[in-house]
């Protein structure tokens, strides 16, 4: 049914080959945003605020010096990446640490680290959990998984506020988790984006009913959180052999009719010192 749902856009939007698509300005052809890879992280990591505003923020150093570099992680970045995971993921990680990665039907390199928040457990009007880091149903896998709330895992990994991951698809299967890559370009771009759900609670606004208005908890992630997503960051980009492109769900799809608000209250900041402390540490 889905399948029969997305053809005529894709025959609608064909024509149009040479535009770009959305704020950050995704070409068809080569399948890339526009600009430099810092231009580029510049434009995917402005902050996402209340339902889908985005702001410009200073990138953390670590992130700037990523990209304006280029290369890869060494292998010593590699390894203290798969030593920050907590298990069970750390052997999981270690397992297929040489294994590839995925790349586009027309032979395109992964090349984009989409940052996601679950926007689950939904509580409607009620209030949050006062522990969220530890509460059991916040943290709980299980609607993740497949035929919970979707027939399949909606990301390659599902991280939750113990800083706990659960992979619903290996890194070498091309998968889609942004209205870019699943209602515009279509299958061309699967394979590459990687997508990280990290997992945030969400409730209305108040006075909202519709999940269009919608808040998250704030501070929005744990401190676990993002050591794993750094961690993640280091290990996705050296099985892929280049440092991977970071940008929001949000931004990935700003400028796209419906597109979603995710992630909520992500502290860029923080994120780039759980970076810094992988990369730093590890002789480059
Ligand atoms: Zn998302």
């Amino acid at each position: 049914m889905k399948r029969l749902l997305t053809l005529p856009l894709l025959l609608l939007a064909a024509p149009a080959a040479a535009e770009e698509i959305g704020e950050c300005r995704f070409s068809r052809e080569t399948l890339s945003f526009a600009g430099t890879p810092l231009e580029q992280a510049t434009c995917l990591l402005r902050k996402v605020e209340l339902q889908g505003r985005k702001t410009p923020q200073k990138l953390p150093r670590a992130i700037v010096r990523l990209m304006q570099d280029g290369g890869a992680p060494s292998a010593e970045q590699k390894a203290a990446a798969i030593a920050a995971f907590q298990e069970p993921y750390r052997a999981y990680a270690a397992s297929h640490a040489d294994a590839p990665v995925s790349q586009t039907a027309a032979g395109l390199p992964l090349a984009y680290f989409a940052i996601h928040d679950t926007s689950t457990p939904f509580y409607e009007n009620k209030p949050f959990p006062r522990r969220l880091d530890t509460d059991p149903g916040v943290n709980s896998f299980e609607p993740y998984l497949p035929g919970g709330i979707a027939r399949e895992p909606v990301a390659h990994i599902f991280l939750n506020r113990h800083g706990q991951i659960w992979p619903g698809h290996e890194f070498a299967e091309g998968w889609r988790a942004t209205k870019l890559e699943s209602r515009v370009v279509g299958p061309a771009a699967r394979g590459r984006f990687v997508h990280i759900e990290t997992v945030q609670p969400r409730r209305f606004l108040p006075g909202a009913t519709t999940r269009a208005a919608t808040h998250g908890p704030k501070p929005g992630f744990s401190k676990a959180q993002y050591r794993q997503l750094a961690a993640l960051y280091v290990y996705t980009s050296a099985r892929a052999g280049r440092w991977l492109i970071p940008g929001f769900h949000a931004t990935i799809d700003g400028g796209i009719p419906d597109a979603h608000d995710d992630p909520q209250n992500f502290d860029l900041k923080q994120f780039g010192r759980e970076l810094e402390r992988i990369v730093g540490a590890a002789q480059r």
